[in-house]
C-alpha cells in the first residue's frame, strides 16, 4: 500500500515521514480513538476528484467524538475545510481514501476518557478495491459476536471496538471467504466486519436498524435513498434472522470501502439463484455515478476538490 505523502498534524499540513505519535500514546495503548473513512473519486471527463458526502462523515466523526469524551474545537464545516486544505496540498488525480482521526494524546498510563490531551490528525492515500471479487463475494456468518451499545458503541467508529472487526474478518478470510457477517448477542444479523448489509426477500428491501449495533453508515443512507427515489423500492429496517439470509433473493453490502459489494455465497449456499440480482446491479451503477458526480440530482453530495 502506498504511504500518505502528506498530513494534517498538530494544526499544520506537513509531511506524512514527519507526523509521528509516542509509543506511550493513550489511543494507541488503550484504543481511545475515532476515525472516519471517505472516499474521494477522480472524475475523467472533468479532470477532478470529488469528496463523497464530506459534510455527513464530519458530523458522524464529531459524533464518535462525543462518545469518547473528544473535544476538538471542530465543527463539520472546518474539518471539511481542512480536508479541501489538505487535498489542495497533497494533488491526487486518482480514487482515494480519506482518513481523520481523533485520539487521546497523552503520553501517559491509566485507563480512563477524563481529563487528558485530545489531537486530531488528517491524511490521504491512493485507494482501488477493497474486497476483489465485488460481484460474486462469498460470505460466513462469524462464531466472533458484534459489540454491543453497552459495552462499545458500534454507532461510533471508536479505534479500540475495530478489534472486534479485525477478528472477524481475519478468520473469515483463513477459512477461505472474503469476509463474514456478524450477529449481534440476540443472534439477529448485524453488519460486516466493516460494511453494512441488505437484503432482498418478497420484494422488499431490508436492512437491519440502527439498534442493531451497526455503524449508522453514510453508504447505507444514500443506497436508503437512491431504491426508494430512482427503483421505487420499499426499504424496510427491521431486525433480520440469521436464516433469512440463506433464503432471500439477493444480499449486497455497503461501505465507503466496499461501495456495493454482492454476495452471492453465504456458507457455501449460494444466494438466491448464485449471480448477482438485478437490484444489487442496477444499485451499483446508480452508486458509481453518484459517487463520481456524474447524476446531478445528487450533485449536493460531491464536494469538488
Ligand atoms: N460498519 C462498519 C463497522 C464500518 O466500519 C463501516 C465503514 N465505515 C460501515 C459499516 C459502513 O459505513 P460507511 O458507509 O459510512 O462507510
Amino acid at each position: 500500500m502506498d504511504l500518505p505523502r502528506y498530513a494534517y498534524f498538530h494544526g499544520k499540513i506537513i509531511p506524512y515521514s514527519e507526523a509521528k505519535i509516542g509509543v506511550a500514546t493513550h489511543g494507541l495503548n488503550y484504543g481511545t480513538g475515532v476515525f472516519g473513512g471517505i472516499r474521494g473519486y477522480w472524475n475523467e471527463e472533468k479532470k477532478k476528484v470529488y469528496v463523497f458526502r464530506p459534510l455527513d462523515h464530519f458530523r458522524r466523526f464529531l459524533n464518535s467524538c462525543r462518545l469518547m469524551c473528544i473535544d476538538l474545537d471542530q465543527t463539520p464545516e472546518s474539518l471539511t475545510q481542512i480536508l479541501l486544505d489538505l487535498l489542495h496540498s497533497d494533488v491526487y488525480q486518482q480514487d482515494i481514501y480519506i482518513r481523520p482521526l481523533a485520539y487521546k494524546a497523552d503520553e501517559s498510563i491509566g485507563v480512563k476518557l477524563h481529563g487528558l490531551i485530545d489531537d486530531f490528525t488528517m491524511f490521504a492515500i491512493p485507494f482501488g478495491m477493497y474486497i476483489k471479487n465485488d460481484t460474486s463475494a462469498h460470505f460466513t456468518v462469524s462464531s466472533w459476536r458484534r459489540v454491543d451499545d453497552n459495552m462499545i458503541p458500534a454507532r461510533g467508529k471508536i479505534t479500540g471496538a475495530y478489534a472486534n472487526s479485525a477478528l472477524i474478518k481475519t478468520d473469515a478470510v483463513r477459512a477461505g471467504f472474503d469476509d463474514a457477517l456478524v450477529l449481534t448477542q440476540e443472534g439477529h444479523i448485524s453488519e460486516g466486519s466493516a460494511m453494512n448489509i441488505f437484503m432482498m426477500r418478497n420484494g422488499s428491501l431490508i436492512t437491519p436498524p440502527a439498534t442493531e449495533n451497526i455503524l449508522e453508515g453514510i453508504t447505507r443512507r444514500t443506497i436508503i435513498e437512491l431504491a426508494e427515489n430512482e427503483l421505487h423500492l420499499k426499504v424496510v429496517e427491521r431486525p433480520i434472522d440469521r436464516t433469512e439470509i440463506y433464503i432471500c433473493d439477493e444480499i449486497f453490502m455497503t461501505g465507503t470501502a466496499v461501495q456495493v459489494t454482492v454476495v452471492t455465497q453465504i456458507d457455501h449456499r449460494p444466494v438466491g439463484n448464485g449471480v448477482m440480482g438485478p437490484v444489487a446491479g442496477e444499485l451499483r451503477r446508480l452508486f458509481a455515478d453518484v459517487v463520481r458526480a456524474k447524476n446531478p440530482r445528487y450533485a449536493h453530495w460531491n464536494l469538488e476538490i
